[in-house]
């Protein structure tokens, strides 16, 4: 029984789909206009966990990630411009080249930490024909009004907001308003912004040239690919009080019925304890910690030792130690796939038993690594312990195999071996059958095996 933290109640649930053993998922994926600094990438590494535990329990997954590539200001309160057109300014390239160029990177990002990708990416700005539709009716519902820069969502009408961030409408607010912007409430947030003829990303609608604004978006394109209902919508918790909140008033008043049933939300990453910014130089990349000699999956298994409801920290002496961490798990994998001994069928059950319970409660990965370095350092040294590693790896992705914890076993052969397999086959050419197994042995004696096959001689440690 798969339970799970749905913001709308702040409380461990139990997860029931709306349709038999099918998920559908929507992820507020990155805005493409910079480098996906770390803290963005906890929220990618927690929804592969989440992908890769409903897949663990049985469950097939239509999933949607957006890319968003035009509408996303520069602040979330509907002021500033838009971050695709300032950075296409600043790098003197189009909005398009910027969306490629950092898209591109941040699909390398994803794959490099092994994350389960998503069936469905969509580019808001392939889904503006849909985004005006919904934003028309809401127009129908009485939803929406327009003012000098564009087309505004009335939230006064929408006697549920606040669901996710606990706002009171009714107490009043000194949300900073630029003057010229009447709007009729300070929560109030732009469905469709009217733009400049300088604009580059601009579309016509019926209520003027202009371009969507960022919240429709992922309405939009969650209602076009997963319908009126869909059970899981994820994203950072710095989207919790503004983004999805509107997303929810948006979705709710179109399809005049509760839309998502579960709203999951990671925590943020810190790094020295504070948050990330560009002017202290900490807006780290994963390409910035692979200089310092940490890979992508460092990266994951750091974030996996901490439930995502909960803020990490970041600094390079704690990945560190997780890094030496992931090292002493691998070494024990690969004793256990070198391993003779045998494990009991019913203890084997109850480490597959530890594991699931703890994934299962609300993605405990921290407990669920815990369990399988319990079973590795206790257990004899035994293939059957390595398989099972295998299996808890769908649910954790973080390459456990021993063809990615060894990558170069083969080429790693020391010399002394090498010219012994070299005296064995031409040994195998003479038919010196005997010589050809008295080196084998010696060869095994040292810590190697050699295998004969059709496309030659294969060596391997053991
Ligand atoms: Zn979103």
């Amino acid at each position: 029984m798969l339970k799970l933290t749905n913001s709308l109640t702040d409380r461990k649930e139990v997860f029931t789909p709306i349709n038999d053993g099918e998920v559908k998922m929507y992820s507020c994926g990155p805005t493409v206009y910079s480098y996906q600094h770390i803290g963005n990438m906890r929220a990618y590494v927690f929804v592969d966990s989440l992908r890769r535990i409903l897949k663990y329990n049985g469950y097939s997954i239509k999933g949607v990630m957006n890319v968003t590539d035009v509408g996303h200001l520069t602040s979330d309160e509907d002021d500033g411009e838009d971050k695709m057109e300032l950075a296409a300014q600043k790098e003197k390239k189009s909005p398009l080249e910027i969306a490629s160029f950092y898209g591109g990177l941040f699909f390398d990002d994803l794959r490099s930490m092994n994350v389960d990708l998503p069936e469905n990416i969509t580019y808001a700005t392939e889904f503006i024909p849909q985004m005006i539709e919904f934003i028309q009716g809401l127009e129908r519902g009485g939803y929406t009004y327009i003012i000098d820069d564009g087309v505004y969502f009335d939230v006064q009408k929408f006697a549920a907001y606040g669901q996710l961030s606990e706002k009171d409408l009714s107490k009043t607010y000194s949300a900073r308003i630029e003057e010229n912007i009447k709007k009729h409430h300070p929560f109030d947030f732009a469905l469709w912004k009217f733009v400049e003829d300088n604009h580059i990303m601009k579309w016509p609608s019926p209520w003027g040239v202009g371009c969507p604004g960022w919240h429709i978006e992922c309405s939009a394109m969650s209602h076009s690919i997963l319908g009126d209902r869909f059970d899981i919508h994820t994203g950072g918790i710095d989207h919790r009080t503004v983004h999805h909140e509107d997303e929810i008033a948006q979705n709710d008043a179109f399809c005049g019925h509760q839309v998502v049933n579960y709203w999951l939300h990671n925590n943020f990453l810190l790094v020295d304890n504070g948050k990330m910014s560009k002017s202290l130089g900490n807006c780290y990349t994963l390409k910035d910690l692979q200089e310092k000699g940490f890979s992508p999956l460092d990266f994951k298994y750091f974030c996996l030792n901490t439930h995502y409801g909960k803020s990490i920290n970041f600094t390079f002496d704690a990945i560190k130690s997780s890094a030496l961490g992931f090292n002493s798990l691998k070494k024990l994998i690969l004793e256990h796939y070198n391993g003779q001994g045998k494990v009991e069928e019913d203890k084997l059950k109850s480490y597959e038993d530890k594991f699931l319970n703890a994934i299962n409660d609300d993605l405990n990965t921290p407990l669920a690594i815990g369990e399988m370095f319990t079973m590795l350092r206790g257990e004899n040294r035994s293939r059957a312990v390595y398989d099972l590693v295998q299996k808890f790896d769908r649910a954790l992705g973080l390459r456990l195999d021993i063809d990615s914890i060894m990558p170069q076993r083969e080429e790693s052969v020391p010399e002394e071996i090498m010219a012994l397999i070299e005296q064995r086959n031409e040994a195998r050419v003479q038919k010196n059958w005997a010589l050809s197994d008295e080196l084998r042995d010696r060869i095994l004696s040292l810590g190697y095996s050699v295998k004969d096959s059709k496309e030659g001689t294969k060596v391997e440690k053991i």
